[in-house]
């Protein structure tokens, strides 16, 4: 490692805090960084509201106002080197499902039909506006290295501070969640789809060849493979793997869907149906990313309201 410490400023732009809370996960790991390192700027650790320059910069969450846009700007000038950090800031994360609704009516389910506060209120003019939609933030300033998870695995986020602490390109690994999952997809007789609440997977065997949509086949592996570890199917958190993403055409839902179909007795049209009934679910994550939403197979509006046009049938 380098004799002068690195500098790095860290900025938390719309997002859960989850990214910059991961960095106590390095536990005394993280003693060997500190060592190399002077953490100028960093909104988890430190009060400092301006931004100093600095050789790298961690920006955490996505562009959802005003100030997360001024934000991002001001890190880009400060530093050499921005690392997007995070499926928020790489493909705006969960808060990207705010962009199949409007400002407004965001607003309203927020402050005013929230049965847990009490003042009914929409906030003043002091808060931030809320640009049309979230924004990536490679969408508003270059960026020089993408570290998606939610959060990256304090595993993944070491190795990118020490590679770049030595100079050196950090390692990306192109595995999908699959490659670290232990549970073994083999063929099943399987009919029907199952939702996460019926009956209890066997812990061996791949949840598609139960009958249970996971999407792991379909996301990247920046966590190692935790959720279907202990039993909870994969839901994405990560972003799509590289194959899906670098090709207009490949999309998760197809490619779960032919897996799962080519693993149990399950159509895969009653599989694709069953994703597109819970797409801003499955979707979650990745759907504020021009990479899945100029998809020509993405069409997320549609199905939105052919599920609620399904809903309406069978509840009135
Ligand atoms: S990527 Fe996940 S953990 Fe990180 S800030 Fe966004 S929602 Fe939180
Ligand atoms: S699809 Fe899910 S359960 Fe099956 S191997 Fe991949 S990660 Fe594991
Ligand atoms: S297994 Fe899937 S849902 Fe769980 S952390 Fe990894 S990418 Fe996210």
């Amino acid at each position: 490692m380098s004799a002068e410490p690195v500098t790095i400023n860290t900025e938390w732009l719309s997002d859960c805090s989850g990214c910059h809370i991961a960095i106590v996960d390095l536990h005394e790991k993280i003693l060997s960084v500190l060592e190399s390192v002077k953490i100028q700027r960093c909104p988890v650790l430190t009060d400092v509201k301006d931004y100093p320059p600095a050789k790298i910069g961690l920006v955490s969450g996505a562009i959802r106002n005003e100030h997360d846009r001024h934000a991002a700007i001001e890190m880009r000038k400060s530093c050499d080197l921005i690392i997007a950090w995070g499926s928020c800031a790489v493909f705006g994360g969960p808060a990207g499902a705010g962009n199949v609704h409007t400002r407004e009516e965001i607003a309203d389910a927020v402050y005013l039909q929230n049965k847990t506060t009490s003042t009914s209120t929409l906030p003043n003019r002091e808060i931030s506006p809320l640009e049309v939609s979230v924004t990536p933030i490679d969408k508003v300033i270059d960026v020089d290295l993408y570290l998606a998870g939610c959060p990256p695995h304090p595993t993944y986020i070491f190795d990118a501070l020490v590679s770049l602490l030595e100079g050196k390109q950090p390692k990306a690994t192109k595995e999908s969640v699959c490659a670290k999952c232990k549970r073994q997809m083999k063929k099943s007789d399987v009919a029907a789809i199952k939702q996460h609440t019926d009956g209890m997977p066997d812990p061996e065997i791949c949840f598609l060849s139960q009958g249970y949509i996971c999407m792991g086949s379909a996301t990247i592996d920046r966590c190692l493979s935790p959720c279907p570890t202990n039993g909870v199917p994969c839901t994405g958190c990560a972003g799509a793997t590289m194959q899906i993403l670098s090709e207009p055409n490949r999309d998760i839902r197809t490619e779960i869907a032919e897996r799962m179909a080519r693993l149990t007795k399950i159509p895969k049209e009653e599989i694709v149906k069953e994703i597109e009934k819970s797409s801003k679910s499955h979707y979650s994550y990745t759907m504020a990313s021009s990479m899945i939403s100029e998809k020509p197979t993405f069409l997320i509006n549609k199905w939105i309201h052919e599920a609620n046009e399904d809903y309406e049938a069978v509840h009135g």
